[in-house]
């Protein structure tokens, strides 16, 4: 008997002594980090509300609970009864029947309603049917990426689930190693932005943190060859865990499972989603400018179907001796701070990710209270001490300005920007100005992937700031479905249309002019002295936004029939500073400043030479701590 079967048998034999005598357990079993509890009486499980929670305490593990599938009634049976207990309001738009695991998937538009208060009307579910309900939003606006994820899994759940046996076996392996000691070993992102990767790694467990490109440099990768990371094999790797989905970050976390990983990738949910969508664009673009891609679509199915998704707050056990725990970074839709708590009260290392520490229109600011941290390792983007954002309100102010004069003179706006964070920040802005009449009301075209990346954001109101939630959840007031939003979703003869029509605003990807559908606007705008081209974001040296934004007027254009032609830019060109997504120095400051408890160690990273250089002098110097800017493929050992 291995010890995972032993142990199962022990936590049986200690869930059987703690529920009432009518219960009978069938079965337990580890999935991923959670245990499943199979019991041939659902419904007497369900009618104590607090049994699962405390038995979740008591065992010190996530726990679900099944119907062994030789209990459960009809689906059709059922079905009828779980439509009579859930409201109508709700909105239930589908309703899947699994009976290899007696889930019911219920998908609705108002998931509260369903869930009921404190889990009320779901164990109601159960106690008159037996199956378990989970419950999952209906998307407020459609989104392809949304779905193509669900049915994927759907389709795949029943190999999701003896991957999800086999990495539960691993989890809660025995542990082997009797020596203790806690590395970090630095494989990208360290005197420079891009390319985030970090091993963590104890005698017992190796994970990574992180894996992305260096965007502008072809072929800078990680080192991930090196003898910690997949030197010995990409299944020495115990885990992945994703910080959040910008591809800087999730890009070559593909090229793992080609090279033969078939582990869990831990994130959360709409990174899961977002992360999709932005591989397959990695894909489509290295495609389109004739680079042979890393990987194929392949993987990056396999990495949907190896994530598991942990919500902020959830402690997780991803190794016998590591629990992992994420927490809201507020720097884009289901960023996290990752803190790991190794061994048993021996170490608490935390990686930032990417933050904004103070609260934007789109997210509370990110979380810096841990129950125990020692070492921090920190981005460092503006870390430089010349560094200082605009305040977001005197932006917006400036960029209200620039409309407003744009619309006198019957002018046309565009703004180049990345289809996720900074397009859902300005669309907030936007509608907000036109509701309270700062500026006129006038079609807002969003083009390229913005609205689904949109889509996406609105089907996770939860990973949303509190008040635009609250918008979302109970007044109907969501703003991303406000009327002047308009996806151009007619290709060029729409675009052609908005550009012989009135004033208006576009807002195209890509954010630095780099290609996409921001080049057909130039196209239809750049000639128009009364039309403008506002820049929000960081345009990197060597991009086309660069040199626009630098006063270059004469732009190539690649034109039909492969004819090459030159566009002399006639529109104005303004640069509107302050909605980044990341923390300013001060705001990085303030976040060290403010975290508690104050870690000893600050390793300072994902930033240029100097600014990481500058940043963890500064921190040296106010709060004296040991800080340190590491270069690539350094290794620490902390305890
Ligand atoms: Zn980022």
């Amino acid at each position: 008997m291995s010890s995972v079967e032993r142990q199962l048998d022990d936590l049986q034999a200690e869930i059987e002594a703690e529920v009432p005598g009518d219960i009978t357990i069938s079965d337990v079993t580890y999935e991923g980090p959670e245990l499943v509890v199979y019991t041939r009486d659902p419904k007497e499980f369900a009618s104590d509300g607090d049994l699962v929670r405390r038995l979740a305490s008591k065992l010190r593990k996530r726990i679900t609970v099944r119907p062994d599938p030789d209990v459960l009634s009809h689906p059709r049976d059922a079905e009828e009864q779980v439509r009579k207990i859930i409201p109508d309001e709700a909105g239930v738009t589908d309703l899947d029947f699994h009976a290899d695991t007696g889930e019911i998937v219920i998908e609705a538009e108002k998931p509260g309603m369903v869930i009921g208060r404190h889990g009320s009307t779901l164990r109601e579910i159960t106690q008159a049917v037996g199956w378990t309900p989970e419950v999952v939003r209906t998307p407020p606006i459609e989104s392809s990426t949304v779905s193509n994820v669900r049915n994927f899994l759907k389709q795949e759940r029943d190999e999701r689930r003896d991957v999800l046996e086999r990495i539960g076996r691993q989890i809660h392996r025995e542990e082997m190693a009797d020596d203790e000691w806690v590395r970090v070993t630095t494989l990208g992102c360290c005197r420079e932005v891009g390319r985030a990767s970090f091993i963590l790694s104890t005698p017992e467990t190796r994970v990574l943190i992180d894996c992305g490109d260096k965007p502008g440099a072809e072929g800078e990768v990680p080192y991930l060859q090196v003898p910690e990371a997949l030197g010995a094999g990409a299944n020495t790797i115990d885990a992945v865990v994703l910080t959040h989905a910008h591809l800087d970050h999730s890009a070559l976390i593909p090229l793992l499972f080609k090279y033969g990983y078939d582990g869990p990738v831990y994130c959360t949910e709409p990174t899961r989603d977002l992360m999709g969508l932005l591989q397959l664009d990695y894909l489509d673009v290295a495609a389109k400018e004739g680079r042979a891609p890393p990987y194929e679509s392949e993987q990056v199915r396999e990495t949907i179907k190896h994530t598991i998704p942990i919500e902020y707050g959830d402690v997780t056990d991803i190794a016998p001796d590591m629990k992992l725990t994420m927490h809201n970074a507020g720097h884009i839709l289901g960023s996290a701070v990752c803190h790991f708590h190794i061994g048993d009260g021996l170490y608490n290392v935390a990686f930032s990710g990417d933050i904004h520490y103070d609260d934007t229109r789109l997210f509370n600011g990110a979380v810096n209270e841990f129950p125990r941290v020692e070492t921090l390792v920190m981005e460092s983007t503006y870390g430089g001490r010349n560094d200082y954002q605009t305040d977001q309100e005197d932006s917006e102010r400036k960029l209200k300005e620039v409309i407003n004069e744009t619309y006198e003179r019957d002018g046309k706006v565009v703004i180049p920007a990345f289809a996720v964070g900074r397009s859902q920040e300005l669309m907030l802005v936007l509608e907000e100005a036109m509701r309270t009449g700062d500026i006129p009301e006038m079609p807002v075209h969003l083009d390229g992937m913005i609205w689904e990346a949109t889509a996406i954001h609105t089907t996770y109101p939860e990973y949303l700031r509190d008040d635009l939630r609250d918008r979302i959840f109970h007044d109907d007031e969501n703003p991303f479905l406000a009327e002047q939003f308009n996806h151009i979703d007619g290709g060029e003869e729409e675009r052609q249309e908005v550009a012989d029509g009135d004033p208006c605003i576009v807002l195209s990807t890509s954010g630095m002019v780099t290609g996409g559908p921001i080049m057909s606007w130039l196209r239809h705008f750049g000639s128009d002295p009364d039309n403008r081209m506002v820049f929000v974001g960081y345009q990197a040296q060597g991009t086309l936004g660069r040199r626009i934004q630098n006063g270059w007027d004469e732009i190539p254009m690649s034109g039909d029939r492969s004819r090459s032609s030159t566009l002399t830019l006639e529109m104005d060109v303004e640069t509107v500073d302050g909605f980044s997504g990341h923390a300013d120095r001060q705001g990085l400051e303030n976040f060290v400043r403010t975290m508690n408890p104050r870690p000893e160690k600050v390793l300072c990273v994902h930033g240029d030479e100097s600014s990481v250089q500058d940043f963890s002098s500064a921190l040296y110097h106010e709060f004296n701590m040991r800080t340190f800017a590491p270069k690539n493929l350094e290794t620490f050992r902390f305890e």
